[in-house]
C-alpha cells in the first residue's frame, strides 16, 4: 500500500514573529496521522506573496496533500485566496451558497454585511467550497494531477471543526490511506539505553510494516508500536503478540499500557484491594503526595502526608529517634526506613512511603553528594529501601525520587 503523504504549510507575519504559536500544525499532524496520512514537513511563511507561490510550488513536488491555515480573512494582508487563486489559474467569483452563507452569518448575529465582509464569499472557481460552519472565511479545496490543496482559517477552533467535519473524510475517500494502529506499553525503573539493549533481539525481528519509538520522560520510558496496514484488527491482534513476546523480556519494568501514567495505575492498584496510603517525604517536599493526589478518586486511598524537613519535626511529629538522626543523618537507611514504619503505624494506613536526600544544589557532603536519595516502603509484611543516586539538578531529582518511590510501590504492593 502507497504511502499518501502530506505538507502543512502555515501562512501569517504574526508566526514568524513568534507573536504566536503555531498549534494548528500540531493538532493537523495528529489528525493525520491518526487518519494514516502522513506528514513530511511542516512549513511556515509570511503573508509575502512571492513566499507563498514558491512555499505552493515547492510543496506541490514532495507530497500528495497540502494543507494550508490562515490568510483567508478580508483584509489585504490576507493573501492565501489570491494566491490560490494565481496559482491554480482561475479567477475569483463570488460563489452564491458561500454568499448566502456568511450573509446568515452576519444576519443571525444581526449585524449588517459589509462589501469586505461579501468579499469574503469571493472564491476561485476552480475550488470546491468547504463550508465553515463557525466562521466566515469558507475553506478551498483544489486537486490537480491526483494531488489536493486544502486552504483552511487560521482560528484554530474553526480549522479543527473544518478538518474534522469535512477535510478528513474527504482525504480518506480520495486516497486509499492505510489503517495506522498505535500501541503505547509504559516502562519504568529502566533507562532508554538499558531498555533498548534487553529488546533488541525483538526489535530487530519487528517486521517492516511496524515502528518503534521510545519516547522517554522523567523516570520512564514509552515504547511506541506503530503500524500500518489495511485492517485495524489484523494490526490489532498482532500488536498484542508483539507485546506478549516483549513482555517475555521486560515484563518487570511494564507497569501499563496506553495513556495511563504510573500515579493513575498505583491508584487502581490500591482501590482495588482496598489499601491506604500515607507518605513522609523530605526532600520531595510534597511532590510525591501531589503526584498521588492528582489522580480523581485518590482520597478513598491515600490518608495523608507529612513532609518533616526539621530534624526536630522528624523526631517530634514524625517519632523518628534522636540517636538514628545522630549517628547516622537524615539522608540514611536508618532514618528513612523508621521514616517509612513511622508513617505507616502514625497514620494507620497499609502502607507507608518516605523519602530522604539531598536535592541540591547545596547540603551536600563527600559521602552524600547532591543526587543522593533514600526511599522506602513499609507495609505488615516487609519493609524495602532503596538508595538512589540521581543528578544534580533539583527540580529533576523532586520529580525523579517521586517516580522512584511511585514504582516501588508497583513491586512491592502484595
Ligand atoms: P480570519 O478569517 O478569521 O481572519 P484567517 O484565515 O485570516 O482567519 P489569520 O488572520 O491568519 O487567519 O489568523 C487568525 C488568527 O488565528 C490569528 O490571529 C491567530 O490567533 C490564529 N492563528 C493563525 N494561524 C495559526 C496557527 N498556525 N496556529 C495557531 N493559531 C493560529
Amino acid at each position: 500500500m502507497r504511502t499518501i503523504t502530506a505538507e502543512l504549510l502555515t501562512i501569517g507575519d504574526e508566526l514568524l514573529y513568534g507573536q504566536i504559536l503555531d498549534t494548528n500544525s500540531q493538532w493537523m499532524s495528529v489528525a493525520l496521522s491518526d487518519a494514516g496520512i502522513k506528514v513530511v514537513r511542516k512549513t511556515t511563511v509570511g503573508d509575502i506573496e512571492s513566499e507563498i507561490m514558491t512555499a505552493f510550488a515547492e510543496a506541490e513536488s514532495r507530497v500528495d496533500i497540502v494543507l494550508i491555515t490562515g490568510g483567508l480573512g478580508p483584509t489585504n494582508d490576507d493573501l492565501t485566496k489570491p494566491c490560490l487563486s494565481r496559482y491554480f489559474n482561475c479567477e475569483l467569483a463570488i460563489h452564491e451558497e458561500a454568499l448566502a452563507e456568511v450573509t446568515e452569518f452576519f444576519r443571525s448575529r444581526g449585524r449588517e454585511l459589509t462589501e469586505v465582509n461579501r468579499q469574503q464569499a469571493a472564491l476561485p472557481v476552480c475550488c470546491t467550497k468547504i463550508t465553515n460552519a463557525i466562521g466566515t472565511a469558507p475553506g478551498m479545496w483544489f486537486e490537480r494531477n491526483g494531488k489536493v490543496f486544502m486552504s483552511m482559517p487560521g482560528v484554530p477552533h474553526e480549522m479543527k471543526r473544518m478538518m474534522t467535519d469535512i477535510v478528513i473524510p474527504k482525504l480518506k475517500t480520495t486516497f486509499e490511506t492505510p489503517v495506522i494502529h498505535h500501541k503505547v506499553i509504559r516502562t519504568i525503573g529502566i533507562g532508554e539505553s538499558f531498555l533498548a539493549e534487553k529488546i533488541k533481539d525483538w526489535e530487530d525481528g519487528l517486521p517492516p510494516h511496524v515502528k518503534l519509538a521510545y519516547l522517554p520522560s522523567l523516570g520512564e520510558v514509552k515504547l511506541r508500536l506503530t503500524s500500518l496496514g489495511a485492517s485495524f484488527e489484523t494490526l490489532r491482534d498482532e500488536a498484542e503478540d508483539l507485546t506478549a513476546k516483549l513482555r517475555t523480556r521486560v515484563n518487570q519494568f511494564i507497569y501499563g499500557y496506553g495513556e495511563d501514567p504510573i500515579e493513575v495505575v498505583i491508584g487502581r492498584t490500591l482501590s482495588e484491594r482496598g489499601l491506604t496510603i500515607s507518605v513522609a517525604e523530605s526532600c520531595t517536599g510534597g511532590y510525591l503526595s501531589h503526584l498521588i493526589t492528582s489522580v480523581p478518586g485518590s482520597s478513598s486511598y491515600f490518608l495523608g502526608s507529612i513532609i518533616p524537613y526539621a530534624y526536630d519535626i522528624k523526631m517530634r511529629e514524625l517519632g523518628v529517634r534522636p540517636e538514628t538522626l545522630e549517628k547516622f543523618g537524615a539522608v540514611s537507611e536508618e532514618t528513612i526506613s523508621e521514616m517509612a514504619n513511622l508513617v505507616r503505624a502514625r497514620f494507620n494506613t497499609s502502607i507507608g512511603v518516605a523519602t530522604s536526600g539531598i536535592a541540591g544544589p547545596g547540603g551536600a557532603t563527600p559521602e552524600k553528594p547532591v543526587g543522593t536519595v533514600w526511599i522506602a516502603y513499609s507495609d505488615k509484611n516487609k519493609l524495602v529501601t532503596r538508595k538512589l543516586q540521581l543528578s544534580t539538578d533539583r527540580a529533576l531529582n523532586i520529580r525523579m525520587a517521586s517516580v522512584a518511590v511511585l514504582n516501588l510501590i508497583r513491586q512491592n504492593v502484595g
